[in-house]
Formats: structure tokens, C-alpha cells, sequence
């Protein structure tokens, strides 16, 4: 019987638990719950901490529930891996365990302010001073701005760091420490790509940097130890799945990019999810983008392995935008309903939907841009609007690679995709044909918990998965050709530019 890996794939919209064959990498069984999003005020995103781990516990039994109707043995599962939606910040009590606010969602706009502040306090008012040292612009969207609004603006937190009870983390380390025990000895840890994606993490020495958080006044002895993406942190306290090693730890995007397999340099994926990520592998060295993209740690599979770096363009609004039009628009009462409305339409009929609820992230970082509908006439209807909309996601990945294959010289010839949106086969026509290159989607489209997964298979101690190049099982694909002419797609492309420009300064 071969041994089986699992992961928890903790994402912005859902919750995942997911159990993998380690030697086909054939998903065994799943289960996924919805995670409710708050809104509290215009521009703010929360999540409540108490639901994110009643989703995961939720996840667990039922797809251990799950697997005993397959009659498959859950002892049989001898790791799990963690991977998670990356900069949401949490703060909690180490004593009671409680969290001391909710979950501040990485699309969270409320630091807008911060961030003028914190940058206008730099020698050149930039707002890339710290780029040099963390691969990061200062913006509301990494994790030290957030939790700079929390240390400001809650009492709770400020109480708990001044009697040194508090212990800040992102997604995975909450989980982490409460499926380790929580208060009565959970280990607060963290990996180098979630590290890397604070504005805290130095990505050359890989330790937090006391300049930084000097420069963001955060406690150091808040922060969880930084950890490697794979070696064994803890083991699962209760549960059916007590004593399981957790041996995993990648943000979401770093884990898809394993879970992809791009582990060679040059080597790309894009995840369509709530936002839109696009990573290159850079292999061992970073790179620093000259073109609007940033540098992050991808992984670092091993404690004594090196850590690599990627070159990633992150869109803040992907998935988001349908489920906007779902849930704001009611224009349809699912996801999946999307395809077959623009389908009906089949063209958007020159209507340019720039959906930037959450300013533009890369190339622009323009907090203050927002979302336009522009070119509509009396014949628009909501079907040349769900075109718009999916066209929106596949021209701002268009924008990223470009900025991509500046930075990096050579062109991509083929993107790898994977996550919730890329369901949608429109979509992803539509991609190939506004990219000009072919897009690849596995036929296994969780390559976000495959990649926890093999992390936490392969760790030390663990080793039940090999990661060596020739011993990777082969996964077959769905592939996309280009199918419009490039005349007709770049006529399209820069009439979406002129749309961003309008959203960007829509008030003058
Ligand atoms: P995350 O990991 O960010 O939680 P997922 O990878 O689970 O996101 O993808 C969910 C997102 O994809 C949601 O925002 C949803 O609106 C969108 N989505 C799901 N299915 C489709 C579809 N068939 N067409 C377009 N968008 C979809």
C-alpha cells in the first residue's frame, strides 16, 4: 500500500483538506468548505480566525469520513503539509489562545494611510526603499503594514505585546500552532516564503531583520521562528490524525509553484484564484525587477537545502471579480455560471472592465486606483460583461508576463496554470490567445496542496515522497493554443491600457 501525504490548502475564498498517493500523486480524497469574508467597512477585508480553524477542522474529518468509505486506512497518511493564503495577519494570545482581532485579509485597503506615512518617512520618499533587502514595495498589501494598523489601533494588541503575551503570525502559523497544541505548547513557527512575503524577512540572510521592524516598530519577539518549507515542526496533537508529523509549509503560490514541478530556473505558473500570481523560478539567485514585479523566496526544501527565489507578478483581483458579480451584481448565482454568459455573448462588444476594487497591484502599485466599466453603448448587456470581466483577468496577466520576459530576457514560451478559475475553459482560450503563447492546465488543478503535500512527504524524518527530477510522476495536461491573430490581440491589449490609465486617474 503506498503511503499517503496530505495538506491543508488554507485559501482566501475556501478552505481545503487533501489526501495524495505519494508515489502517483493521484488525489485520493478532498473535502472544501467556503470561508466567509468580512467586510466590515469600504476597503476593508477580514477573516475570523475561529472560522478559519473550524473550517480546517471541518476539512479533516470529513475527508477522513471520506477516505473510510473508500475504505482506505487514514494511518496510512504519514504527513501533512500546510500551505495558505500569504500575508494575512493575525495577532493572538499565547495564554488564552484567543485571537485579538480578526484575521486583516491581504486585499485589506485600511492601511492606505500607513503606507503614506511609512514612506514618506524614507530618505526618497520611495515607496521601493526596502526593496533591496526584502524583494518588496511598501504597500498595503505585505504583512508588516497590517500589523503595524493592528499595534496602532487595537488595544487588545498593544496590551498583549506590552505583557508579552502575543504572538503574530500569518495563515499558516496560526494553523500550525493550533493543530500543535495551541496554548499548551503549539510551536509558532513560520516557512521562508511566507517569511518573505512581510516586509519583516531579509531574503539574503533569511532571518528577520532588526532594522526592518525597527523601521515598522514591531516587537521581535512577536514573530514565529522561520523554518524551512519542509522538515517536521510538530505533530498533530488530536484528532484521527494524532501523532501525524507536520512536516510541510509553503505559501500558497510558492506551493503551487512546486506542486507545478517548475523547480528549474525559467520555469512558470500562473494560479487564477481570488488574485492572480504569476511565478518564475529564478533558481538560487534573486532578481530584482526593473518592471513593477518582485522578488520572493519560492522555497526551501530542506533544512540544509538552498532556498530559491522567484519573480512574481501578483493581480489582486482575479476570482474576485466574478464572485463581485455574483454576489453585488447577482448577475449570476454561481461561479461556474460565468462561462456559459460570456460565452452567450462571445465578445465583451469594446466594453473594458478594470476591476481594481483593491487599487492595481503589479507593475502599477497604485492603491488609489479603482474599478471602471468603460465603453459600454444601450446594447451592452450582463453577458458582454462577464466577457469583460474574464478578459480583465487574462490582460492583466498579460501585463505581468511582459514585465516578466523584460526582466528576465528570455520570453516564456508556454504558461503553466492551475487554481479555481481555470475551470473555466473560455478562460483559458481566451489566456492563450491574448498571451499569443499556449497555456497548459494539469488535469489535477490542485496543484496548490500537491506542492504542500510533497513538501511535508519529502521532509527529513518523513521521506515518503522523492522529489528527485526523473522520479516525479507524469501528470497529463489540457493544452490551449493561440487562436486569434497577434494583429487583433495587441488592438485589444492596448485598448485594456488605455481602460487602466482611466481607473488610475479616474478622479482628475
Ligand atoms: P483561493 O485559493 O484564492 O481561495 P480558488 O483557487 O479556490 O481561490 O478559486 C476561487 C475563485 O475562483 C473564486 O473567486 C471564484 O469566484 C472563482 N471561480 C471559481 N470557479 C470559476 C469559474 N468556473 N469561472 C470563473 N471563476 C471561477
Amino acid at each position: 500500500m503506498d503511503p499517503l501525504a496530505a495538506a491543508i490548502d488554507q485559501g482566501t475564498s475556501s478552505t481545503r483538506f487533501l489526501v495524495f498517493n505519494t508515489k502517483t500523486a493521484q488525489l485520493i480524497s478532498h473535502h472544501q468548505v467556503e470561508l466567509k469574508q468580512h467586510f466590515p467597512k469600504e476597503g476593508w477585508v477580514e477573516a475570523d480566525p475561529r472560522e478559519i480553524m473550524n473550517t480546517v477542522h471541518e476539512c479533516l474529518e470529513k475527508t477522513c469520513q471520506k477516505l473510510a468509505q473508500l475504505s482506505v486506512d487514514v494511518s496510512r497518511i504519514k504527513a501533512v503539509g500546510v500551505t495558505n493564503q500569504r500575508e494575512t495577519t493575525l495577532v493572538w494570545d499565547k495564554e488564552t489562545g484567543e485571537p485579538l482581532y480578526n484575521a486583516i485579509v491581504w486585499l485589506d485597503l485600511r492601511t492606505q494611510s500607513t503606507v503614506e506615512r511609512l514612506i514618506s518617512k524614507t530618505p526618497g520618499r520611495s515607496k521601493n526603499h526596502l526593496k533591496h533587502k526584502t524583494g518588496l514595495p511598501i504597500s498595503t498589501y505585505f504583512s508588516a503594514v497590517k500589523l503595524c494598523w493592528l499595534l496602532d489601533n487595537v488595544e487588545a494588541v498593544r496590551q498583549a505585546v506590552l505583557s508579552k503575551r502575543a504572538l503574530f503570525g500569518t495563515v499558516d502559523s496560526w494553523i500550525i500552532w493550533s493543530l500543535t497544541g495551541g496554548r499548551d505548547g503549539g510551536v509558532h513557527i513560520t516557512d521562508v516564503s511566507n517569511a518573505s512575503r512581510t516586509l519583516l524577512f531579509d531574503i539574503h540572510s533569511l532571518d528577520w531583520d532588526p532594522e526592518l521592524c525597527s523601521f515598522f516598530d514591531v516587537p521581535m519577539e512577536i514573530l514565529p521562528a522561520v523554518r524551512s518549507s519542509s522538515e517536521i515542526y510538530g505533530r498533530m496533537r488530536s484528532g484521527l490524525l494524532a501523532g501525524v508529523p507536520i512536516s510541510g509549509c509553503l505559501g500558497d503560490q510558492s506551493a503551487a509553484l512546486v506542486g507545478q514541478m517548475c523547480f528549474e530556473e525559467g520555469q512558470a505558473k500562473n494560479t487564477y484564484g481570488t488574485g492572480c500570481f504569476l511565478l518564475r523560478n529564478t533558481g538560487t539567485k534573486p532578481v530584482m525587477s526593473e518592471h513593477g514585479l518582485i522578488t520572493t523566496i519560492a522555497y526551501k526544501l530542506g533544512r540544509d537545502k538552498p532556498a530559491y527565489y522567484a519573480l512574481e507578478g501578483s493581480v489582486a483581483i482575479a476570482g474576485a471579480v466574478i464572485r463581485w458579480l455574483r454576489d453585488n451584481m447577482c448577475i449570476v448565482q454561481s461561479s461556474s455560471e460565468i462561462e456559459q454568459l460570456a460565452a452567450e455573448a462571445g465578445t465583451s462588444y469594446g466594453c473594458y472592465f478594470v476591476p481594481a476594487f483593491s487599487g492595481l497591484y503589479a507593475p502599477y502599485w497604485e492603491p488609489s486606483a479603482r474599478g471602471i466599466i468603460c465603453g459600454l453603448t444601450q446594447f451592452t448587456n450582463r453577458s458582454h460583461l462577464a466577457f469583460a470581466a474574464l478578459e480583465a483577468v487574462c490582460f492583466q496577466t498579460r501585463e505581468i508576463l511582459d514585465a516578466m520576459n523584460q526582466d528576465c530576457c528570455i520570453p516564456l514560451p508556454v504558461l503553466g496554470v492551475d487554481g479555481g478559475m481555470t475551470g473555466n475553459r473560455l478562460l483559458m482560450q481566451l489566456q492563450a490567445d491574448i498571451l499569443c503563447i499556449p497555456v497548459v492546465r494539469p488535469s489535477m488543478s490542485e496543484t496548490t496542496a500537491l506542492g504542500a503535500a510533497m513538501a511535508a512527504g519529502a521532509a527529513e524524518g518523513v521521506e515518503v515522497w522523492n522529489l528527485n527530477p526523473d522520479q516525479l510522476p507524469e501528470v497529463t495536461a489540457e493544452r490551449y493554443q493561440p487562436q486569434i491573430n497577434t494583429q487583433e490581440s495587441e488592438l485589444r491589449f492596448a485598448r485594456w491600457k488605455k481602460a487602466v490609465q482611466k481607473s488610475m486617474n479616474w478622479e482628475t
